[in-house]
């Protein structure tokens, strides 16, 4: 018997929710709250009368605390599922923290304005310190970690799909598989074709931020940065075929490397056509991707945002993608005495999730996690009061519930391996 507020009505958002609907046993009332209202109300209407979670829906600005807070303290939810986007995460947790309930995101804290001066300072410093320079780190959310312990409040980051299930992986196969680990290769391969010259698969203005940013892994200790797109490699996924992959900085590359000391090398490869690399140079070269903004005809307009009402809404590619995601990790390391490699993935199809939920894979393999993270606080199975990231909670009744709400998994033993 639990309520949950979800936050956001997008693409992810979406999935989570019929996700929730499906499991009515634990989400026995939902209340789907985002800025544009209409998007709300027309899934929950969609819903009525296929499921017995009962619906609600609210408008709230997510920027705005003491909006969510008024809402927080009318619905009076057992946990908040912030799927809008990471700009907000702070001031959803603030909320949270004011309101006394548990927190759940999907991504890690990103500001939307690279210009503030103060954010400009620490982000600088940090990236002096740390040798990354990625826009989004954890350390903004880490820094609440004293609060939730203080109020016996959790609050779970990044349970999509990666970060998220990636990190659920890690866990299982340092708990049953290694006895130690020496490196991790997280793949995202996403074999689908959505029929598009150029589309994202997620919120526009986040994927392109994220593939247009320096690359960098975790190796011996310390970040080890490069130019965007320059280590690539070829790779043949199980169920897609061969792929060319890029190396890009990822951000739970950040959590792993703290919770788990003993790996000497941790990377995140993504796979990209060539038309997508020459859409997304073109639209870098010209200034599309700034998110700087200029003033046009008399108006502020940021660039990145104005590309984001161009290009489709990932939430409409569900009916044309057609084709498979596969995203996993590959281990290497040591058990009982001897040299061992293991590969854990989910193999995931586009039209399969088009006909269950409406949405393509991109959006299932990322609100599917979302479920069944929310699940895990709410049946009291990873409540831990503090701030925390998937690897660092027993991984399975969450590996159990990927299993059984459509994300399955399979071990592949001497996996080929990444050079
Ligand atoms: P979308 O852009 O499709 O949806 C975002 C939603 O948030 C929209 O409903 C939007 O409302 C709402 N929103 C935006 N700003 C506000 C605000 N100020 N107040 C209230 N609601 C707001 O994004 P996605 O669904 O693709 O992504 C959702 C999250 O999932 C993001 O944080 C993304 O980074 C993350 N993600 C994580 C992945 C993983 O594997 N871990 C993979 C993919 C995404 P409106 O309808 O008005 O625009």
């Amino acid at each position: 018997m639990s309520k949950v507020l979800i936050i956001g009505c997008g693409g992810v958002a979406q999935v989570a929710i019929h996700k929730c609907c499906q499991n009515s046993d634990v989400f026995t009332e939902v209340c789907i709250a985002s800025r544009t209202k209409e998007k709300c109300d027309a899934l929950a209407e969609r819903l009525r009368g296929t499921t017995a979670t009962k619906l609600t829906t609210a408008r709230v600005d997510a920027d705005d605390v003491e909006q969510l807070t008024a809402l927080i303290r009318r619905e009076q939810p057992d946990l908040v599922m912030h799927i809008a986007l990471p700009y907000q995460n702070l001031k959803v947790m603030d909320a949270c923290l004011a309101c006394g309930v548990n927190y759940l995101d999907t991504a890690n804290y990103e500001p939307e304005r690279l210009d503030d001066p103060a954010w400009r300072a620490a982000y600088e410093k940090r990236c002096r310190e740390q040798g990354f320079s990625a826009y989004f780190d954890y350390s903004y959310q880490w820094a609440y970690r004293e609060r939730f312990e203080k109020a016996g409040l959790t609050a779970l980051l990044g349970t999509g799909f990666d970060p998220g299930v990636t990190q659920a992986y890690c866990a299982y196969a340092r708990k049953h598989l290694f006895d130690r680990i020496d490196t991790i290769d997280i793949l995202d391969c996403n074999g689908g074709d959505h029929g598009y010259p150029f589309a994202t698969n997620f919120n526009p203005e986040l994927n392109l931020r994220e593939v247009s940013a320096p690359g960098s892994y975790w190796e011996d200790g310390h970040w080890v940065e490069v130019p965007p797109m320059s280590i690539h490699r070829t790779y043949d996924f199980d169920q897609v075929g061969q792929k060319d992959m890029y190396l890009l900085h990822h951000e739970e590359i950040e959590s792993l490397a703290k919770n788990l000391p003993e790996v000497k090398r941790i990377r995140f490869f993504m796979t990209f056509g060539q038309s997508y690399l020459t859409h997304m140079k073109c639209l870098e070269n010209v200034g599309m991707l700034s998110t700087e903004p200029i003033m046009y005809e008399g108006r502020e307009i940021v660039p990145i945002q104005f590309l984001k009402a161009l290009l489709p809404d990932p939430a409409s590619l569900g009916p044309r993608t057609v084709g498979k995601t596969n995203i996993g990790c590959i281990f290497t390391g040591e058990k009982d005495g001897a040299q061992k490699s293991a590969y854990i993935y989910n193999v995931c199809d586009h039209q399969a999730c088009y006909r269950e939920v409406g949405s393509q894979a991109v959006s299932y393999t990322t609100g599917v996690p979302a479920m069944v993270g929310a699940m895990m606080l709410l049946t009291g199975r990873w409540n831990r009061p503090g701030v925390h990231t998937v690897e660092e909670f027993d991984p399975d009744p969450y590996m159990d519930g990927l299993n059984r709400w459509g994300l399955p998994w399979q071990i592949c033993d001497h996996p080929v391996l990444v050079d």
